[in-house]
C-alpha cells in the first residue's frame, strides 16, 4: 500500500464511521487527488475556488467538492452548479448570494456556518451574536437555495491541547443552543465541522461530525 492509503485508513479507523472525513486537498496535484480517490475517499476540500475549477475537469464526477476557505461573493457562481457544500459561510451577504446561485441552478446548497472560536485575531467567522442576527435575518426573510446544516470552526493554532478542547466545547455548546432558538423542528441541522490533522482526535470526542484534514493525508507541501 502507498502512504496516501496507510494515513486514510489510519484516520478512518481512528473516526470511526459515524463522522465525515474530508480530505483537504489544497495545494495537492490532481495525482494526489486520484490516489486518495482509488482509496475510497470521495470528499474533497479546497479554500480556494480557481483551484476547484482548475482540478475538477480532470477528475472523476462523482467527486463531492466541499470549499472550506473565505468565499468572495462574486465567485459563488462558478461553483453554484456543482458544490456539494459550502462550509464557510460568515455573512448574510454571501449567504443569500449562495442561495440565489443555487435557485438559478434548481439546487438547494449545504452550508455551514463558520464561528470564530480561536484566540488569535482573524479575519473570518462570526461570533455569537452575529450568528443569531444572521439567523434571525433568516427567520424573517427565508432563503430557499440554501439548507443550513450545522457550525464549523477552526481552533487556535496552539500547543496547548486543554485550549483546542475548550473552544470545540465552546463551538458544541453554541450548536445546542442555536438548536433550541432557531432549529427545534429542523433535523438537517446537525453537524459540527471542527477538527483538523493537529487536533481531530480531541474533535471527535468532542462532538465533531466532520473532520477536514489535508497534511495527515498527503504530507506537506
Ligand atoms: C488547510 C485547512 C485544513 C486542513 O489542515 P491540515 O492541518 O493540513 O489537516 C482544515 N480546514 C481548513 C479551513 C483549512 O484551510
Amino acid at each position: 500500500m502507498n502512504e496516501i492509503a496507510n494515513h486514510l485508513s489510519e484516520i478512518r479507523r481512528e473516526i470511526g464511521d459515524q463522522v465525515m472525513l474530508v480530505a483537504v486537498s489544497k495545494n495537492q496535484p490532481v495525482g494526489a487527488i486520484l490516489e486518495a480517490y482509488q482509496w475510497g475517499q470521495r470528499i474533497f476540500g479546497e479554500n480556494k475556488v480557481q483551484e476547484i475549477l482548475a482540478k475538477k475537469p480532470w477528475l472523476p464526477t462523482d467527486i463531492q467538492w466541499h470549499v472550506i476557505g473565505h468565499l468572495q461573493t462574486n465567485k459563488v457562481k462558478y461553483i453554484a452548479p456543482f458544490i456539494t457544500m459550502i462550509q464557510s459561510v460568515d455573512s448574510l451577504r454571501l449567504l443569500s448570494e449562495v442561495s440565489l446561485q443555487a435557485q438559478k441552478n434548481d439546487r438547494v446548497i449545504d452550508c455551514l456556518l463558520q464561528i470564530f472560536i480561536a484566540s488569535e485575531e482573524t479575519k473570518f467567522g462570526l461570533d455569537k451574536q452575529e450568528v443569531r442576527e444572521l439567523l434571525t435575518a433568516i427567520a424573517q426573510n427565508p432563503m430557499p437555495g440554501v439548507r443550513i446544516t450545522g457550525l464549523m470552526g477552526m481552533a487556535s493554532f496552539t500547543d496547548d491541547m486543554d485550549q483546542v478542547r475548550r473552544e470545540f466545547r465552546g463551538l458544541t455548546s453554541l450548536a445546542a443552543e442555536l438548536k433550541t432558538e432557531f432549529f427545534r423542528n429542523d433535523p438537517f441541522f446537525r453537524e459540527l465541522s471542527f477538527g483538523m490533522s493537529g487536533d481531530y482526535g480531541i474533535a471527535v470526542e468532542e462532538g465533531s461530525t466532520i473532520v477536514r484534514i489535508g497534511t495527515k493525508i498527503f504530507g506537506i507541501r
